[in-house]
């Protein structure tokens, strides 16, 4: 009984796959028989993908659409991903504006049969919090010069405008990890261990929807993801909630959630949409923050270049740390088998040190 299931199951895949396949037959066929004919499922982002892989599994082939090491800011998909795309059966993507391609690109795609899930779904989502860019609009003009002058105004008043921002500037770009083009919410939800189990639920459902013959599987698996999100939260929580210093200076925004869930407030070194340094007037400013608050600690990434924190650092004597958006991996968490909750974990303890 089972195998005819399994077998009629087969068959549909294959009757399926072939009914999606014009003009990629050759590399459709032998990914088939490579991947045992699993439904494919791309996720977008790292942290997206980390999580539906945690659900899935070895039910089901979860590859991600951006290439690993990737900041997902501004990156746009190539030809070979959105070939990835035609051929998938479902496509999970963080929301909350992380990805500004998804409209234009799910739009054109002939894959009708697509489906598609928002991961961030039912987050209570905040506000990007650039509290600069409304307290002290003049200098964010100036700061900008002509490069992308009417972005914060578009970027506030409407989210479709801020795709369009995110495009006209990106042409512009030459570095790969300088693309901070938020939207008017804070996308990094997944930043909050409450928000990540959210995003998993949502992800086993969808997934529970997609392969109701594994339901039981998704659901133990999620079982236990969703505890241990239970224990990273308590463990924040207690590990945070004592230290003297709440304020963190950080890279780029992106802790907005984590900061909400335990109390901390973040200060952004680059602005939100700065295309390389800040100017000397906000490095000032962040120089003086440091100095009057006794902030010990200058977050960097894994994805970005440090230099700009490194400056900081020899200018007040702060030590430079390592605070991970879960954005991407570096090769190195890659070789190192890192993965959302060893990485938070090592969040945790660099936050300790900066705020004790
Ligand atoms: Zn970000």
């Amino acid at each position: 009984m089972k195998n005819i299931k399994k077998f009629i199951f087969l068959l549909a895949g294959i009757i399926l796959l072939s009914g999606c396949s014009k003009g990629g037959e050759a590399k459709n066929s032998s990914d088939a028989s490579n991947k045992e004919n699993k439904l494919k499922v791309y996720a977008s982002v790292y942290p997206i993908y980390d999580f539906t892989k945690k659900i899935a599994g070895d039910k089901l082939d979860v590859e991600m659409v951006m290439p690993q090491g990737t900041e997902p800011h501004g990156w746009e998909p190539d030809s070979n991903a959105i070939k990835n795309l035609e051929n998938a059966d479902m496509f999970i993507y963080n929301g909350a504006g992380l990805e500004s391609w998804t409209d234009k690109v799910l739009g054109s795609l002939s894959n009708k049969d697509l489906k598609v899930v928002e991961a961030s779904e039912g987050v209570d989502l905040i506000k990007s919090t650039h509290s600069h860019d409304h307290e002290d609009e003049d200098h964010d003009h100036e700061a900008e010069g002509n490069h992308n002058h009417n972005h914060n105004h578009e970027a506030e008043e409407n989210h479709n405008h801020n795709h369009e921002a995110t495009e006209n500037n990106h042409d512009h770009e030459d570095h790969d990890h300088e693309g901070h083009h938020h939207g008017p919410m804070d996308p990094h939800v997944w930043i909050s261990p409450k928000n990540a189990k959210i995003e998993m639920e949502n992800i086993k459902n969808a997934l529970v929807e997609l392969d109701k013959d594994n339901a039981d599987y998704y659901e133990s698996n999620y079982k236990k993801y969703a505890k241990m999100l239970d224990e990273l939260d308590a463990k924040y929580k207690e590990s945070l909630e004592n230290l003297p210093k709440k304020e963190i200076v950080v890279s780029h925004e992106a802790y907005g959630y984590l900061c909400k869930d335990y109390g901390l407030t973040q200060i952004g070194v680059k602005g939100v949409n700065a295309e390389t340094e800040p100017d000397a007037k906000k490095m000032a400013e962040i120089i003086s923050y440091i100095k009057e608050n006794n902030i010990t600690t200058i977050f960097t990434e894994e994805l970005i270049d440090p230099k700009v924190s490194n400056i900081i650092a020899s200018e007040t004597g702060c030590q430079v740390k390592v605070l991970s958006p879960i954005e991407g991996l570096s090769q190195e968490q890659v070789d190192n088998n890192e993965d959302y909750f060893s990485i938070m974990e090592e969040n945790l303890e660099n936050l300790v040190g900066a705020l004790k």
